[in-house]
C-alpha cells in the first residue's frame, strides 16, 4: 500500500512577499498548497505517515555545510543587525570563489539566488521537515517497506543547489531522496515534471555518471530560471550524456508536453534505472497561475500512467504546483494513474 508523507511543521514556513517585474507581490508558495494537496490524498485514501528525524546527515551528503549553517542561522544575526522580518538579498556575487563574506548582507547574496526564497524566522524549521519528508519517504522505499512513496514537501526543493537557494526552494528534496536511493541502487533517475527546470538538482549532479537527471519544464529562454534548462546541457566531465532537458514553448499542453515525457521515459529506460524519484510539480497545468503550460487533468492521469509504466521503485516528491481550481485533482490523477500501472504499487486498501 502506497504511503504519504508529511510534517506539520511545513506549514510553519511562509515567506510572504517577493519581487516580481520591480514589485512586491505576495509569495504564491504559501502553506495552504500543502493542505489542498492533503485532501488529494486523502481521497486516495492513502496512510499519511509523519516521517522521522534522519539529522543532518541525509541532507549534508547534498550540501555544503557552510550553506547549512546559513539557513540556521542568518535570521537572527540579520534581526540582530536592525534588518526587517525577512532575510531578502540585494547584492550578488560575480561568481563564489572568492573570499566567504562575512556581513549578513554578504552572506545573504551569496547564497540566495534571487528574492523569492526569503528566510523567516520558520523557514529553517520548514525546510528541514521537508528534507526529512523526502527522507522517510525514501527510506521506506529502499528499504523494501513498498513500491513507491509519495512525500508531500514543502517548500520544494528543485531550485537549490549545493549552496544556493533560488525559486521558493532551500533544500532540494528530489536530490537528497535520490542520494538515499543510491546506497542501494546503483543508477537513479530523477524526472522532474515541474514547469520550471529543476536547475538546483541538474547541478549538483551534473558531473556524475550514477543520477541520471531529466527535466520537461517551459523554455528557459522565454521563463524562470532564465539561465539554465536548454537541451544542449548535457553534463560535464563523467556526467556527459547523464542529464537530459526537454525544454517545451510556452503555452504548450498534453500533446507536447506527453511527447517529451515518452522521449524522457525511453532515456530512463536505456540508462538503466533500478529507481526513480519524481520531482512532482504540478505547476504546468493549465490553471496554475504561472501560466506557462496548459496541461489537462487527464494529462496529469496520462503523465502518472507512463512514468508507472517504467515499474521502478519510485518515490514522488512534491515540487511546485499554487493554488488553483484543479490543484488537488492534479495530484489526485497523477497519483491513481501511476498506482494502475506501476507493477506492486496498490494505492490503498480499498475504494473509500
Ligand atoms: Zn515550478
Amino acid at each position: 500500500m502506497m504511503r504519504a508523507y508529511f510534517s506539520d511543521d511545513q506549514l510553519r514556513h511562509h515567506g510572504k512577499t517577493f519581487i516580481v517585474a520591480g514589485e512586491k507581490k505576495p509569495i504564491p508558495e504559501v502553506p495552504e498548497r500543502a493542505e489542498i494537496l492533503r485532501t488529494a490524498i486523502a481521497r486516495l485514501g492513502l496512510e499519511v505517515c509523519t516521517p522521522s528525524d534522519a539529522g543532518m546527515a541525509p541532507i549534508a551528503a547534498i550540501h555544503d555545510t557552510r550553506y547549512l549553517d546559513f539557513l540556521q542561522t542568518i535570521y537572527p544575526e540579520w534581526i540582530a543587525a536592525g534588518g526587517s522580518e525577512l532575510v531578502i538579498p540585494n547584492i550578488h556575487p560575480f561568481d563564489r570563489n572568492g573570499p566567504y563574506p562575512r556581513h549578513h548582507a554578504g552572506k545573504a547574496g551569496f547564497h540566495l539566488g534571487d528574492t523569492s526564497c526569503p528566510i523567516s524566522e520558520t523557514t529553517w524549521q520548514s525546510a528541514y521537515a521537508s528534507s526529512q519528508t523526502a527522507i522517510s519517504a525514501a527510506r521506506h522505499v529502499r528499504d523494501g517497506g513498498a513500491q513507491s512513496a509519495y512525500a508531500l514537501c514543502r517548500p520544494p526543493g528543485h531550485h537549490a543547489s549545493s549552496n544556493l537557494a533560488g525559486g521558493f526552494c532551500y533544500l532540494n528534496n528530489s536530490a537528497i531522496a535520490a542520494q538515499e536511493l543510491r546506497e542501494k541502487y546503483d543508477r537513479v533517475a530523477i524526472l522532474d515534471v515541474d514547469l520550471h527546470h529543476g536547475n538546483g538538482t541538474q547541478h549538483i549532479f551534473y558531473e556524475r555518471p550514477d543520477v541520471l537527471t531529466l527535466s520537461i519544464h517551459a523554455d528557459p529562454m522565454d521563463f524562470y530560471p532564465f539561465f539554465w534548462g536548454n537541451a544542449e546541457e548535457i553534463g560535464a566531465k563523467d556526467g556527459v550524456g547523464f542529464n537530459k532537458n526537454y525544454p517545451l514553448a510556452l503555452g504548450s499542453g498534453d500533446t507536447e508536453f506527453l511527447a517529451a515525457l515518452d522521449r524522457a521515459i525511453t532515456a530512463i529506460a536505456d540508462f538503466g534505472a533500478d529507481a526513480v524519484v519524481v520531482a512532482l510539480g504540478l505547476d504546468a497545468s493549465r490553471d496554475d497561475p504561472f501560466g506557462g503550460l496548459t496541461v489537462s487533468p487527464d494529462g496529469f492521469s496520462k503523465i502518472g500512467e507512463k512514468i508507472g509504466t517504467l515499474s521502478c521503485p519510485t518515490v514522488i516528491v512534491q515540487e511546485g504546483g499554487y493554488v488553483s481550481v484543479t490543484l488537488a485533482e492534479n495530484l489526485y490523477q497523477f497519483l491513481s494513474a501511476f498506482g494502475v500501472t506501476n507493477k506492486n504499487t496498490t494505492l490503498s486498501e480499498g475504494p473509500k
